[in-house]
């Protein structure tokens, strides 16, 4: 089977990749796979700037080619927070805590002003190839209450509109048909044979 590496040490979005590549016929290996010891400190302050750096330095690490995710959910009623802090919101990386702070900042929000997206960028890079990075994004209201145990970070709060649901009431599958991710990988789909082989 092909192998595609992510540089990635979340396992949500591990899962969420597995699911669109595997029909794709690629088996994803994240950073636990390559780089167990690896931490990549994400100092950009904008999607893309993390997303180049997570990929250009594992890429240089391994020599290989590398695809890197940074994403995270811009609420228009708190002004696009939490944005490129998603993962470190109400601390670090605690989904539960994340969720807390974002459902008291809204408190008192009606729904038709709690509209929100989940962003992505994704950056592929390699030895002597320019790197490329592609945008997706999924639009969503912030409901007051979890809803589904599928998924992670804000999916269990995080309504879409056209399905209906939450994306923790969401398969993977089903997830990555509407997802940011999915949506920003799609436009990666016609050149991934010439990278992963
Ligand atoms: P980073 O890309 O590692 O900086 O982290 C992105 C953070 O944004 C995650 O830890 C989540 O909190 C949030 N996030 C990104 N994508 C999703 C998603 O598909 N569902 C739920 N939360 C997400």
């Amino acid at each position: 089977m092909k192998q595609v590496v992510i540089a990635t040490k979340n396992k949500g979005k591990a899962k969420d990749f597995e699911a669109i590549f595997a029909p794709l016929g690629y088996e994803v290996l994240t950073l636990f796979d390559v780089a167990p010891d690896m931490e990549i400190e994400e100092t950009g302050t904008t999607f893309e700037e993390n997303a180049i750096l997570k990929a250009e330095t594992l890429a240089k690490q391994l020599n290989t080619f590398v695809i890197a995710d940074d994403s995270g959910l811009q609420i228009d009623a708190l002004n696009g927070e939490p944005g490129v802090y998603s993962a470190r919101y109400a601390g670090d990386h605690d989904d539960e805590a994340n969720i807390s702070k974002v459902l008291n900042n809204l408190e008192g929000v009606p729904e038709a002003k709690r509209t929100a997206r989940f962003c992505c960028c994704l950056a592929i890079t390699g030895p002597e190839h320019k790197t490329k990075t592609v945008f997706g994004t999924c639009e969503g209201v912030i409901l007051t209450e979890k809803r589904g145990d599928n998924g992670f970070g804000y999916d269990p709060i995080f309504y879409v509109p056209t399905l209906g649901r939450t994306m923790a009431e969401m398969t993977a599958e089903e997830k990555g048909s509407i997802s940011h991710r999915g949506n920003a990988l799609r436009k990666l789909a016609d050149e991934l044979p010439s990278w992963f082989k």
